[in-house]
């Protein structure tokens, strides 16, 4: 039996590159996207290379959404032993860089939450269920430089809580599964900076190299880490 992989926000960028790895690793992987049509072209170019690749629809933002996801892929494909929550926004702007927090909206903090914490919450809380059942799961939050701590400053204001806050959700996630004894491992991502819509074409990185670790994370051994921050398959600080 192929493991079945949920990657959120997967239509393009670091997610569709994260679908694709763990495809031609002989992962059942699931492309979902917040607009089907765009998901189903992302799978559409994927399986014409020959690889496992399924659309579905999914709204990180809407709670109806991640629950008529999860049930369908249960339902096609029996499980879901692999998230992967690369969905996320910045619209911290127009400033990007020099955009204070002093004039962060409401509406753009909440909007940010919602997507980039509220959301990956959801989703793990859906599968949790699963995975403590069958005693597996592997859980990867794809977080930021952005969102460490240890090198925290301005710029990006709603962006850069969001990714904190999810390393934090990464760190309780990864003690509840740990109490429970389940061999579920949950752990956070920097991918670098990445060469995407979101990095923009001056970035670093090719998405494939932004991908590697957190596929590595999502395909982690019995032995391998949980509770972590990783880039570049190395722990990092938060
Ligand atoms: P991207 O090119 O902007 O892609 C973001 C993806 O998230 C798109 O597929 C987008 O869908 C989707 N998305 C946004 N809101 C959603 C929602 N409510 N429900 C479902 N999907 C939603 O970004 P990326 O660079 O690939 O980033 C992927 C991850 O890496 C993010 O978590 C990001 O924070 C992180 N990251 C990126 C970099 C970098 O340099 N690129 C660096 C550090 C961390 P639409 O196409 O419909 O908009």
């Amino acid at each position: 039996m192929p493991q079945t992989a949920l990657v959120t926000g997967a239509n393009r960028g670091l997610g569709r590159e994260i679908v694709r790895q763990l495809a031609a690793r002989g992962v059942r992987a699931v492309l979902a996207a917040r607009d089907i049509e765009k998901g189903l072209a992302a799978a559409a170019q994927l399986k014409a290379q020959g690889l496992d690749v399924a659309a579905f629809a999914l709204d990180v933002t809407s709670a109806e959404s991640i629950a008529a996801c999860v049930l369908k892929i249960e339902k096609d494909f029996g499980a879901i032993d692999i998230l992967v929550n690369n969905a996320a926004i910045l619209i911290d702007g127009p400033s990007g860089f020099d955009a204070s927090a002093f004039d962060l909206t409401p509406e753009t903090l909440r909007a940010t939450f919602e997507t980039n914490l509220i959301g990956p919450l959801a989703l793990i809380r859906a599968v949790a269920p699963g995975m403590r059942q069958r005693g597996y799961g592997r859980v990867v939050n794809v977080s930021s430089s952005a969102g460490q701590l240890a090198h925290m400053g301005m710029g990006f204001p709603a962006y850069r809580m969001s990714k904190t806050a999810l390393n934090a959700l990464t760190c309780i996630a990864a003690a509840e599964f740990a109490r429970g004894g389940a061999e579920v491992k949950v752990n956070a991502v920097d991918p670098g900076w990445v060469r995407t819509g979101m990095g923009g074409p001056e970035a670093e990185r090719s998405v494939e190299q932004g991908a590697e670790t957190a596929v590595w994370l999502a395909t982690l051994p019995s032995d391998g880490p949980t509770g972590g921050f990783f880039r570049d398959k190395k722990l990092i600080a938060w």
